[in-house]
């Protein structure tokens, strides 16, 4: 009972006695259009635990990107500071950042940004060799990511010889290369087809359960609430509502073993008016 108790005051609140991989403070990214501002993001904080498996979820234009730009070490904000490591990313040198781009996180993106004329075996061991792996070292260790991720019979394709779902299969290994402590999607399902989008999702849980990496996932796939610990759903720049996995099910009822993966079909869910941009209710 008490436990209850505790989950009812403080229901989006992770363990605290695990350390936080990420951490933002009051982030805000301003871009200037002409004489316009458009605040991208509008003071998001927001901590982010090791090990957890993340799901930033909005509708298109919500500043998902933005905040994953920031988070990845990719752009700065305005204001605000995020904090990697609990270290203050805004303090970095050119050096450390690069450092922590190369060991520290390892990114996916939508459209798989794959390097076209390299194999997927050279694809997987560039980053090691930027790492200071020897090639026979970066070689096997690629081999074993590329078999990790089902592709162990296709190392030596180059992504147009290879589907959609094996060529973000090939990036999911690149990004483990060094041995990350976070993994950033941003759209990662995006391109892909519902079956193959679905692999995607288990095969990232699968790395998130063995080597513990904390995956950070800009989404607004709903076959990903399924897998993911917490959901941070974020509209016009800032986070709506921070919820847990468990608490969702309670909400929208199973959001497994569906075709969608998500949310039963008939009623409008919170889950689907958030995507449409409505502030779900409290
Ligand atoms: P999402 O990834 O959720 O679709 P984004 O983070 O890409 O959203 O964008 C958030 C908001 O910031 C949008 O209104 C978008 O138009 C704006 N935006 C993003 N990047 C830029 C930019 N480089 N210049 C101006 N506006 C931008
Ligand atoms: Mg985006």
């Amino acid at each position: 009972m008490a436990d209850a108790a505790t989950v009812q005051e403080t229901p989006a609140a992770p363990d605290a006695s695990v350390q936080n991989i990420v951490r933002t403070k009051n982030v805000t990214k301003i871009y200037r259009m002409g004489d316009e501002e458009v605040y991208a993001l509008n003071g998001v904080t927001v901590e982010i635990k090791q090990g957890e498996y993340i799901s930033i979820m909005g509708p298109s234009g919500s500043g998902k990107s933005t905040l994953f730009n920031m988070v990845g070490g990719l752009d700065k904000p305005s204001t605000g500071s995020v904090y990697i490591d609990e270290v203050d990313v805004a303090q970095l040198d050119a050096y450390e950042l690069a450092w922590l781009r190369c060991r520290k996180i390892g990114y996916i993106f939508q459209s798989f940004n794959l390097i076209p004329v390299m194999t997927a075996l050279e694809n997987v061991t560039l980053p090691m060799t930027f790492a200071g792996l020897t090639t026979d070292e970066a070689r096997d260790k690629g081999c074993e990511l590329l078999e990790l991720v089902g592709l162990g019979e296709r190392v030596l394709h180059k992504p147009f010889q290879l589907s959609g779902g094996q060529q973000q299969r090939v990036a999911i290994a690149r990004a483990m290369a060094n041995d990350p402590a976070i993994l950033l999607a941003d759209e990662p399902t995006g391109n892909l087809d519902l079956s193959t989008g679905r692999e995607i999702i288990e095969l990232m849980r699968e790395m998130n359960e063995k080597s513990g990496v904390t995956i950070i996932s800009a989404t607004h796939d709903m076959k990903m609430l399924s897998v993911s610990d917490r959901i941070i759903w974020i509209r016009d720049g800032q986070i709506a509502k921070i919820e847990r996995r468990e608490d969702l099910d309670i909400e929208v009822g199973s959001i497994d073993g569906e075709e969608t993966g998500g949310v039963s079909g008939g009623q409008v869910s919170h889950t689907e008016q958030s995507l449409r941009g409505e502030t779900p209710e409290e």
